[in-house]
């Protein structure tokens, strides 16, 4: 009964601090898919209805967040409500806050993995089209849409975290030298934390656009003793998996990809909070580098080997060191 009081509490009218009148007496969200498709990236969009507020503009789906939701949580829902967007079909990658001051309006942004099928399902919505990122701004868009559409265009990639866990541990005086199985271990919990939770800035080096919050895929790079720790990874994701809603892909998973010559274990956290432990067979630089070469999108590899950043910079990827990392734990 109490979740049927509070249930859809966000409907209604506001002003902002701009003097503006916006629908959502709590803010407003909406879910920016985009999916590579043909080779180009295509981005979900909707027409929205001709009598509703901007009837006939274009859109992502989205509208009033309710007081016990997140923009993330919110996102998702407006997304299946209007456009019947398959449950765990995509992972959250960030989130843009456009803030009018006492309300603003979060664009999460979202990737799958190819564009899923969708249509419109409800009265607010006359069309539901995968869109080429390019041909976006050429469509009658949402003002409020078109105008923050350059940002979140720069945010439409996949980024990963590659981390050098030796480089990492060994930078912080933990008793990691007695039990470096344990101390991975325990890295790979806080940056599943950090995983979930997002990351609220990147280094500067990055030169990524101006987002509230990332949601990278951390990829933790072990090697030596703390090589079961990819082991133990896979067994307790098959576990903890009912939680997963992200990308779907519980469970072990050994590629035996010859390329990487690593062994691999993926973990499905909740949206956007993705981590994956990878087990280097040989040198751990060599596995970090390749991931640095051939991962797609913005990658960061987190290490203060000299010799490994000069290889992953010249891979196109951004380093930084082990304290920045640190700083987000
Ligand atoms: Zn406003």
């Amino acid at each position: 009964m109490v979740g049927a009081m509070v249930n859809r509490d966000g409907n209604g009218w506001t002003t902002c601090g701009q003097g503006h009148r916006h629908w959502g007496r709590f803010g407003a969200a909406g879910l920016l898919a985009f999916a590579p498709d043909d080779g180009q990236t295509c981005v979900l969009l909707q027409r929205r209805s001709w009598w509703g507020n901007h009837g006939g503009t274009w859109g992502p789906p989205g509208g009033a967040r309710d007081s016990h939701e997140s923009a993330v949580t919110a996102a998702l829902r407006e997304a299946e409500e209007e456009c019947a967007m398959p449950a765990d079909a995509v992972s959250v990658t960030g989130i843009f806050r456009d803030d009018h001051g006492g309300w603003s309006y979060q664009t999460v942004i979202a990737s799958a993995p190819r564009p899923f099928p969708a249509r419109a399902v409800s009265s607010e919505t006359s069309q539901v089209s995968w869109v080429a990122a390019e041909d976006v701004a050429a469509l009658d868009l949402h003002p409020g849409f078109a105008e923050q559409w350059p940002v979140l265009r720069a945010a439409l990639q996949p980024m990963e975290f590659i981390v050098d866990a030796a480089n990492v541990m060994g930078s912080r005086p933990d008793g990691w030298w007695r039990d470096r199985a344990g101390a991975a271990r325990r890295l790979r919990d806080q940056l599943a934390v950090l995983a979930a939770d997002g990351v609220p800035a990147l280094p500067e080096e990055m030169r990524a656009p101006p987002l509230e919050r990332w949601f990278p895929e951390f990829v933790l790079v072990v090697e030596g003793a703390a090589r079961s720790v990819a082991a133990t990874h896979a067994a307790g994701s098959r576990h903890t998996g009912a939680r997963g809603t992200g990308s779907g892909d519980t469970g072990a998973r050994d590629t035996g990809s010859a390329d990487t010559g690593s062994g691999e274990a993926e973990q499905a956290g909740q949206p956007g909070g993705r981590i994956r432990v990878v087990a280097a067979r040989g040198s751990g630089d060599d596995t970090i580098a390749e991931l640095a070469r051939d991962l797609p999108g913005r990658r960061l590899v987190v290490t203060a080997d000299r010799e490994l950043r000069g290889r992953c910079t010249a891979a196109g990827a951004s380093v930084t060191g082990p304290g920045w990392l640190l700083r987000q734990l």
